[in-house]
């Protein structure tokens, strides 16, 4: 792996809330004396009666229990909308971009006020009460954030399931969290083409039947309204007043659940509360993306995704920013797109995900250079590790190597970010998240759970609770025990596997079951797929062990050309040598799959599992592919494997 090194630019550091001793000195407190540190950045936002007591937290795996800020109150519409009426009424709270380029708006924090407030009012009047779960099923429109922000101000329990899901995902969602009421729109557009969001509701409710669904008009295609259970957003807004008086919350009330994306199995409803969940949101929205009055953000997640909750509504929006919020998909109606927008909103500050980067990087440098990107001062990436080619593709065309890139790695269960760089502080290196973000106590231990010192490889653990992290797995508590605390006994197990360098810099190497063994060598699969995607005609890769008389497990590659590159058997000697060269012969793939596409969850993760299926010849027992974004690519995947022999 490239481990060159990218020093803070001097006038980043000059800039930026912390530099590299701030940095040091705050997190030292932040682990020291965490009811010192976080009593007082829990001040941050209005709290409605101040709690007195910050961190009650067990990691004890006979009594896991998560409280933070137990005793305060406060409501997070109040936050994000209310308290910034006075100093920034008149501020873009969100500028909404459409799927068409044409389509774009504005919405100042006044009018979001309004907003909020209506759809808070047609809640009530559906007979939506606090605690009630409310499912939203959304295409990328404001009405997403007011129903969110709607939602928490009458303390109703919000549960967004991604627009792209089939109506069974929809329903086993709807069903796990008992919600009554669902909000979705008549049909999304993305890239230019339509999105039943309607019609899939209706099958959905055929299964898991709801009280209410109310339905926001975005396009004026045909649908069918069921009376008694269906209305109209606009028509019921019309008969509602423009005040609800934000519900008083306790700090450990639900705020959201949201399911993770499925890229190991079943899909778990994460149980996120109010008060650390928004402190935390909101602290780390500010340093991360060093975020000052008056930037316009950007980040390209789907508000289906935790990335959205956090990084799009409720951060942003807790410390008064102005937040772009995108309808569309990268691609449409050019590779250009997202630098488009970034010139027409002259954003400061842009975070997407490698997926997205990678699937650019494949298009053509002549899509980005034709664009300004001078308004750009801030990269940020999520969702996987980000190989060094791309981080370095991100870096050169992108930022114009003016750009300090934040690699944030954290989890739809860590509620916010908790690995990453602070762009005054940190030195980046490609590929690394860097360092912890305060109050967070990373550790790397063996499979006996064994702590790890210095330099080395393992399983990525946090050994002790920040605001932000979940509080259960919705309704089922012993799940939440069993998945993340009795792996290592006392520890909160994230999954990942991990790699600490001489700097202390951590290495994301991908998920623990993802890494393979071969001939008594342990890789992370994250390491071989850069050697290949530095390759220059390779676009994607994803790599899985399969059994292997000889090395115990061999090394598989799945692998996604650039435009216009013939996949021959001499290119396969060509990728073999390659990575060879770049990691050494115990690392040479035995077996390469050229692969138009590759198993993605919706939110554009590899899904290495189906892979290691494929691999392995077990196809009956692919598991759940419901989180699929394009099940036939498995089909093919399976017709075109490569022979074990
Ligand atoms: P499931 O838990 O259902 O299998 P998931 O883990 O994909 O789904 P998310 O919570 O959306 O659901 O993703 C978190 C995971 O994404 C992390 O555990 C990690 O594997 C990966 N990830 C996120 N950000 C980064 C990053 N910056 N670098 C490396 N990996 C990342
Ligand atoms: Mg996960």
């Amino acid at each position: 792996m490239s481990d060159s090194i990218f020093p803070v630019p001097a006038e980043v550091a000059a800039h930026a809330h912390v530099d590299n001793s701030k940095y040091l000195e705050m997190y030292q407190q932040s682990v020291e004396n965490p009811d010192g540190f976080w009593g007082e950045h829990g001040k941050r936002i209005d709290w409605i009666k101040p709690y007195t007591k910050v961190k009650n937290t067990s990691y004890d795996y006979h009594n896991v229990d998560i409280k933070w800020f137990e005793d305060g109150t406060l409501n997070v519409s109040a936050n994000c909308v209310d308290r910034h009426l006075e100093t920034r009424g008149d501020q873009p709270a969100i500028i909404w971009e459409g799927d068409d380029p044409s389509e774009s708006k504005v919405i100042t924090y006044k009018q979001l006020h309004h907003e909020v407030n209506v759809f808070a009012n047609v809640l009530h009047a559906q007979g939506v009460k606090k605690g009630d779960r409310v499912t939203l099923y959304m295409p990328m429109i404001p009405e997403a954030a007011y129903a969110m922000l709607a939602c928490a101000r009458i303390g109703a329990v919000h549960s967004i399931v991604f627009g792209g899901f089939s109506p069974d995902s929809l329903a086993q969602r709807i069903e796990g969290c008992t919600s009554k009421c669902i909000i979705t729109a008549d049909e999304g557009l993305r890239g230019g083409r339509k999105v039943p969001l309607k019609a899939n509701v209706d099958k959905a409710v055929e299964k898991s039947p709801v009280d209410s669904v109310i339905v926001v008009k975005r396009t004026g295609g045909d649908i069918t309204m069921t009376s008694g259970r269906d209305v109209w957003y606009h028509e019921e807004a019309d008969r509602v007043s423009d005040h609800c008086e934000p519900v008083e919350m306790n700090a450990e009330d639900p705020l959201f659940i949201l399911y993770t994306s499925g890229s190991t199995g079943q899909p778990k409803g994460v149980l996120h509360t109010t008060g650390g969940y928004l402190v935390y949101a909101s602290m780390t929205h500010e340093y991360v993306f060093d975020y000052h009055e008056g930037d316009v953000y950007w980040c390209t997640a789907d508000v289906g995704w935790v990335t959205g909750h956090s990084y799009i509504v409720y951060g942003p929006l807790a410390n008064g920013a102005t937040t772009l919020m995108f309808e569309g998909v990268p691609t449409y109606p050019s590779p250009s797109r997202f630098w488009d927008v970034c010139d027409k909103h002259s954003v400061n500050i842009f975070y997407t995900a490698p997926t997205a980067i990678r699937a650019l990087m494949g298009a053509g440098d002549e899509h980005v250079t034709k664009t300004s990107r001078k308004s750009l001062r801030l990269l940020g990436s999520v969702g996987e590790p980000i190989n060094p080619e791309a981080w370095n593709w991100y870096y050169n065309v992108i930022g114009d190597q003016r750009c300090p890139i934040v690699d944030t790695w954290w989890q739809t269960e860590t509620g916010g970010i908790l690995i990453t760089p602070l762009p005054g502080a940190t030195a980046l290196k490609p590929g690394s998240a860097t360092r912890p973000f305060f109050g967070v106590q990373p550790a790397i231990v063996d499979a006996d759970g064994k702590f790890l010192d210095g330099a080395v490889e393992g399983n990525l653990v946090i050994t002790d609770s920040w605001p932000g992290q979940m509080r259960s797995v919705y309704g089922d508590h012993e799940r939440f025990v069993q998945t993340y605390f009795a792996t290592y006994k006392g520890l909160y197990f994230t999954g990942d596997g991990c790699r600490r360098d001489e700097d202390g810099y951590y290495w994301i190497t991908g998920r623990v079951d993802d890494v393979i063994n071969v001939s008594g060598h342990r890789m992370g699969t994250a390491e071989v797929e850069s050697a290949l995607v530095a390759h220059p005609k390779v676009s994607e890769a994803a790599v899985v062990g399969y059994p292997h008389d000889i090395k115990g497990q061999g090394i598989y590659a799945y692998v996604t050309l650039m435009e216009g590159e013939e996949p021959t058997d001499a290119l396969k000697k060509e990728l073999v040598t390659h990575v060879r060269s770049e990691i050494g012969p115990i690392a040479s793939p035995d077996l390469i799959q050229f692969s138009p596409g590759l198993p993605k969850t919706r939110s554009g993760k590899i899904m290495r599992r189906i892979l290691r299926k494929i691999a392995e010849d077990s196809f009956d027992n692919l598991g759940d592919t419901s989180t699929l974004a394009d099940p036939a690519v498995v089909d093919d995947l399976i017709d075109n494997r490569q022979n074990r022999g």
